[in-house]
């Protein structure tokens, strides 16, 4: 059966034909627009109200996400004593087995009235009993208390690694930072193939809930779980036909010989429909709130300090130049400016070797300056940002990197004058997978409470138009989906999301506002 998408305010995204009065779609796909004669088909009335092409965030980590959705959520705790009695309530109010672990996820010292970052002694007030452990807010710092320290084999251990806090008495504090956290939540009760299909289909339900269609998802190197387990739950739902909007799979295959055994295994591109594989993601700096990001100069009041590369260039050389052999785009986590550098130095280095045409990525940009950014277009490589990282970090930007350096960083506009394709992601679960929020943050530089009052940084807003083609088709584009999803055209994938308002006729402040109405994936309504 025809189905025809009318009545609605519609924006296609296609810059040669951007606005079309009706869509006609037949087994998934456009096959026409405009069409006249419109008596025959099945009509899917929207009321008046908006439809564009189907969102898309192009990076997030669906497995954490869904995970955490029972998890302890302490985002908004305002000090350490509030963190343990939220603790302590928790475990009280929920029907815990002796042993069971109990995790959280959220914290924020610089929210803390006691200003530090909470020990392993202040989550041994919730318990003595449960191994606890709570991420903060940026993933790349987790607090144990003595009882999951101890399952860890670490409790009172001398050991030689910086990313594992020490106490006075040069005992681990509790306090483990980005690839350490990996020695606590290998001790945790291993996560199995069922769990990590539940958790991608609870993830998908909030993902059509915020208008995705499509996300490009991080999971192969979360905690204890092996890549080759995840795999196989994407794949099994996948099979089943139960993956309820498009996945494409970032792999992040931390070594050598991880990569090699991904391509020994398996294959990128189309897995089906609804599923593709591919970059290549390569992990390489911290976060700027952690002041875990590799800088160039030094953090700001902090001479010594210039935050970590945790991907060496040899490694990185290495990894990108295996990747290359074997045709797969690679997309590197860079936050500072040195390991943005370093990437792109690598990135130009082995293209003068491979004539790849493979449009490499780099996921966040954050503090790439003006020459950075002109040396990424040069070296042809894009970029996925997180819009809603202005509206969180505004305020801490200038204590990190001093002033200077914080009007060259979050330069989203600048990316997309210069024509280096910009597309939008939430890095969810460190920020809610919400693209209305991201074209918010876009075109406002606001944060929730409306701040700054002119927007941080306004040079740097974009126009509606842009921020909606970052979060579709600059999105698909990143994904070699150019030609299938991303926007409104014959031939193209009916995936769409619908609008209660129309985002081009609302005032900046009241974009965030917008509600999506539902979510189509292949000519079918979600609800
Ligand atoms: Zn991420």
């Amino acid at each position: 059966m025809l189905k025809l998408f009318c009545n609605a305010d519609i924006y296609t995204m296609d810059r040669s034909n951007p606005i079309v009065e009706n869509v006609l779609v037949e087994n998934g796909k456009i096959v026409d627009l405009n069409v006249n004669n419109t008596a025959q088909y099945q009509k899917i009335d929207l009321k008046g109200k908006t439809l564009i092409p189907g969102f898309c965030d192009s990076h997030l980590h669906t497995v954490m996400y869904g995970s955490e959705l029972d998890k302890i959520d302490l985002s908004a705790v305002k000090s350490i004593k509030e963190l343990i009695e939220i603790g302590k309530k928790y475990i009280k109010n929920k029907d815990f087995k002796a042993r069971d672990w109990i995790f959280g996820w959220g914290w924020n010292q610089e929210n803390f009235t006691e200003d530090r970052l909470p020990t392993a002694k202040d989550l041994d007030k919730i318990s003595t009993d449960h191994p606890i452990v709570f991420k903060r807010e940026c993933r790349h710092v987790l607090t144990a208390n003595t009882v999951a320290l101890k399952e860890a084999g670490l409790y009172k251990k001398t050991i030689n690694n910086k990313r594992i806090y020490k106490d006075q008495k040069g005992h681990p504090s509790g306090i483990l930072c980005e690839d350490a956290q990996k020695l606590i939540l290998d001790a945790a009760p291993q996560t199995t193939v069922k769990d990590i299909k539940n958790y991608i289909l609870e993830a998908s339900k909030k993902y059509l809930e915020y208008g995705l269609t499509f996300v490009q998802s991080d999971d192969l190197a979360d905690s204890s779980i092996s890549f080759h387990k995840t795999l196989k739950a994407y794949f099994e739902l996948a099979d089943s036909g139960k993956l309820p909007l498009r996945y494409n799979l970032q792999l992040r295959l931390t070594n050598e010989k991880d990569l090699r055994a991904f391509i020994a295994n398996y294959n990128t591109g189309k897995y089906n429909d609804y599923l593709t594989l591919g970059p290549l993601k390569i992990w390489a700096d911290g976060s700027l709130g952690a002041r875990t990001a590799a800088l160039r100069e030094s953090y700001n009041n902090r001479d010594s300090d210039y935050g970590e590369l945790l991907c060496s260039k040899e490694k990185m050389e290495n990894l990108v130049q295996i990747a290359c052999k074997n045709k797969m785009q690679v997309a590197c986590h860079a936050i500072g400016d040195r390991t943005i550098e370093q990437f792109v130095e690598v990135v130009e280095a082995v293209q003068e070797k491979y004539d790849d045409n493979l449009q490499h990525r780099i996921i966040h940009s954050q503090l790439a300056d003006y020459q950075l950014l002109k040396r990424m277009k040069a070296a042809e490589i894009n970029t996925d940002i997180q819009p809603a990282f202005t509206a969180s970090d505004w305020e801490i930007v200038e204590n990190r990197i001093g002033k200077d350096r914080a009007q060259q960083s979050y330069l989203w506009k600048d990316m997309i004058d210069l024509g280096i394709n910009t597309a939008g992601s939430s890095d969810s679960p460190i920020e809610k997978p919400d693209p209305i929020w991201g074209i918010s943050c876009l075109v406002s530089r606001k944060d929730e409470f409306l701040k700054p009052e002119f927007g941080w940084l306004p040079n740097q807003k974009v126009t509606v138009q842009d921020a909606l083609e970052i979060y579709t088709k600059n999105g698909a584009y990143n994904a070699f989906e150019e030609e299938t999803l991303g926007q409104i055209k014959p031939g193209y994938k009916a995936d769409f999301s619908i609008l209660s308002h129309d985002p081009f006729y609302v005032k900046e402040d009241k974009l965030r506002d917008i509600e999506v109405c539902n979510t189509v994936i292949g000519g079918k309504l979600s609800k």
